[in-house]
C-alpha cells in the first residue's frame, strides 16, 4: 500500500471498508436530485422587468395561475447539468462496444465546420438563392454518396435509418402500384434488426420471417421457395446483424427480382465494406445510410441522425422530394412534382425541409478529410479490430458463427458456459463496474444470450487489450458462478433498476412526494 508522509493510503484499496459519505457523494461522484427538488418557484436565473400590460389576444387562453416551474440561479443550473452528464458513458470517455450502432470516434474537425456560421447560422426559410453553398453541399455528399454505393439517385431528407426504411419502402410501394401491381407481403430475415419488420408493417405490408441456415446467413433456398407474385420485396441487411457478410446476396437479389419484387437493403452495417463493396452491384434497389454510424455525427441518446437513401434506376423516379439539382454551375432546389421531368412520380415528401443539416456537413467533412483511400482503410480497419476481439475471446466465449471464418465489423457471442443462472445481463452489469458501457445483448435473436460488440475502427489496439482484459476477467467469474455477479453494478450511481416498469409504465410527471404517496 503506498503510504503518504503521515502514513495514510494515497489510493483506495480493493479491501477498504468504504463508510457511506453523509450527503451521498463518492469523492468526484456527486449525487444529483431531481430540478423539481432541488429549485423553487422563487428562484431565478435572470431578473426580467415586470412586462407593460397589453390587451391579451388569446382568447380567454390566458394562464390562470403560476407555471410552476423549478427555478434554479445560474450556478445551479449549471452545476444541476455538468453533475447530470458527468452519469452518463460518452464516445469521449471510453470505448462504446454496442453493436449494430457503430459508436466511433467523432473527429473535432467535423464539428467545426459544422459550427462555420455559413452552415451552422442558416434559417430553412431564407430565400434559396441565399443558401447556394448549402445546396452544394447537399449535392456534393450526394455525389460521394452514390458513387461509394454505386446507386444512381439519392434521397438525402430521411433523419434516420428507420426513416430511410420507411422511405425505401414507400418507394417500393409506390413502384408496385405505378404498374397496378399489389402485392402484400415483405420478407424480412429472422436476424433482422426490429426496425425493418416494423417499418414494413408500418408501409401497411404483412410481414413474413425468412429462416436463416446455421452459418448465420439468409437460407436462400427458403428464400426462393417463399418468392411468388404476392411478395412486394424482401428487406435484408449486409453485412447482417450476425456480423457476418450475405455472399449470396447478388442471388438473392436476381431471384426476387425475377419473381417480380424488389430489393431493399438495411446499410446501417456500411461501415464494413465502405469503400470495398458497392451495393449497386449486388442488385440492391433501395438501402439507407446511416450518416450517424457509418459517416462519424454524434448519436445516441435518440438523436440526431440522417438517413439518405439511395436508389437504383428502378426506384429513383419515386423517391421524395426535395432535390438538390445541379444545373449549369447553379444548385436549386426541387421542391415539387413536375409532370414534364423526372420527379412526375414522386411518393411526396418524408419530412418538412430538407435534411439533417448539421449531420450533412459533419458527414461530408468526414468523408473529404479520409478521402476515397481513407474510407476504404476504415472498413478495413474496422473489420480487423472486430476480429481481434473475436480471436481474442472466442477461447472463453462461444462464437456460433465464429468457426466458418472471419466476421466483419462486429464480434458476436453467445452465454453457453456461464454458470447455471448466470446471465448475459449479470455479465453486462458488471462491464458497467469496469467503466465500460455494456455491448448490445440479446440481439440478435436467433443466438442464445448474445452480446454483439463492434469495436469500429477508431480504437487502438491498447484500448482493445484492456476491454478484452476486463470481459475475459467478468467471463471468468460468470463460469465460476461468482454470486457478487448477481449484484453488480456496485460502483455505479444506481445499481439494477425495474427496466420493464421503466419502459411500461413511465413516469413522466414528477409529484410532490406526499401526492406521489397519496396517488398510491
Ligand atoms: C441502427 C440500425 C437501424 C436504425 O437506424 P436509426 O438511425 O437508429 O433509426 C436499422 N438497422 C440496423 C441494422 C441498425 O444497426
Amino acid at each position: 500500500m503506498n503510504m503518504n508522509s503521515e502514513g495514510r493510503p494515497t489510493r483506495p484499496e480493493p479491501a477498504d471498508a468504504v463508510a457511506e459519505s453523509w450527503t451521498g457523494n463518492k469523492a468526484l461522484m456527486l449525487e444529483e436530485a431531481l430540478i423539481f427538488e432541488i429549485g423553487t418557484t422563487a428562484s431565478t436565473g435572470v431578473d426580467v422587468e415586470t412586462p407593460p400590460a397589453v390587451r391579451s389576444r388569446l382568447g380567454g387562453l390566458d394562464r390562470n395561475r403560476e407555471i410552476g416551474l423549478a427555478g434554479l440561479s445560474e450556478p445551479q443550473a449549471v452545476r444541476h447539468y455538468t453533475r447530470l452528464s458527468r452519469q452518463n458513458y460518452a464516445i469521449d470517455l471510453g470505448l462504446f462496444p454496442l453493436g449494430s450502432c457503430t459508436m466511433k470516434h467523432n473527429p473535432r474537425l467535423n464539428e467545426k465546420v459544422a459550427r462555420m456560421p455559413g452552415f451552422a447560422d442558416i434559417h430553412p426559410l431564407q430565400p434559396v438563392d441565399t443558401v447556394g453553398g448549402a445546396f452544394e453541399l447537399i449535392h456534393t455528399l450526394g455525389e460521394w454518396l452514390c458513387k461509394l454505393t454505386g446507386m444512381p439517385a439519392v434521397a438525402m431528407s430521411p433523419k434516420a435509418g428507420a426513416h430511410g426504411e420507411l422511405c425505401g419502402v414507400l418507394a417500393i410501394r409506390s413502384a408496385l402500384e405505378a404498374r397496378g401491381d399489389a402485392r402484400e407481403v415483405i420478407l424480412v430475415p429472422e436476424s433482422a434488426h426490429g426496425t425493418n419488420p416494423a417499418t414494413a408493417a408500418f408501409a401497411g405490408y404483412k410481414v413474413e420471417d425468412i429462416p436463416a441456415t446455421p452459418e448465420g446467413r439468409v437460407d436462400l433456398a427458403a428464400l426462393e421457395a417463399r418468392l411468388g407474385p404476392d411478395v412486394a420485396g424482401v428487406m435484408i441487411t449486409n453485412p447482417n446483424t450476425c456480423g457476418l457478410f450475405e455472399p449470396d446476396m447478388k442471388r438473392i437479389s436476381d431471384a426476387v427480382h425475377a419473381a417480380g419484387g424488389l430489393v431493399y437493403c438495411d446499410g446501417a452495417n456500411f461501415n464494413a465494406i465502405v469503400g470495398r463493396v458497392r451495393p449497386g452491384d449486388l442488385g440492391i434497389d433501395a438501402m439507407h445510410i446511416n450518416l450517424h454510424k457509418t459517416f462519424s455525427t454524434p448519436h445516441g441518446g435518440g438523436g440526431p441522425g440522417s438517413g439518405p437513401v439511395v436508389f437504383s434506376e428502378a426506384l429513383a423516379p419515386f423517391a421524395p422530394l426535395p432535390f438538390v439539382e445541379k444545373q449549369g454551375d447553379h444548385y436549386i432546389l426541387i421542391e415539387e412534382e413536375t409532370a414534364e421531368d423526372h420527379h412526375a412520380s414522386s411518393f411526396g415528401r418524408m419530412v418538412a425541409f430538407h435534411g439533417q443539416m448539421g449531420m450533412f456537413t459533419r458527414a461530408l467533412a468526414y468523408m473529404m478529410s479520409h478521402g476515397a483511400d481513407g474510407l476504404k482503410q476504415v472498413a478495413e480497419d474496422a473489420v480487423l479490430n472486430a476480429n481481434y476481439i473475436l480471436r481474442s475471446l472466442d477461447d472463453v466465449l462461444e462464437a456460433p458463427f465464429g468457426k466458418g471464418g472471419p466476421c466483419m465489423h462486429e464480434a458476436l457471442f453467445s452465454d453457453k458456459g456461464f454458470a447455471e443462472g448466470f446471465t448475459t445481463l449479470d455479465l453486462a452489469k458488471a462491464l458497467i463496474d469496469e467503466g465500460y458501457h455494456p455491448m448490445t445483448m440479446y440481439f440478435p435473436l436467433v443466438v442464445h444470450g448474445a452480446m454483439l460488440i463492434e469495436p469500429t475502427e477508431t480504437e487502438s489496439k491498447e484500448t482493445l487489450d484492456q476491454f478484452i482484459g476486463a470481459l475475459r476477467s467478468i467471463v471468468a467469474r460468470a463460469k465460476a458462478g461468482d454470486p457478487s455477479m448477481h449484484q453488480a453494478p456496485f460502483h455505479a450511481p444506481r445499481r439494477r433498476l425495474d427496466e420493464t416498469a421503466a419502459a411500461r409504465k413511465p413516469v413522466l410527471v414528477w409529484k410532490e412526494p406526499e401526492q406521489a404517496e397519496a396517488a398510491e
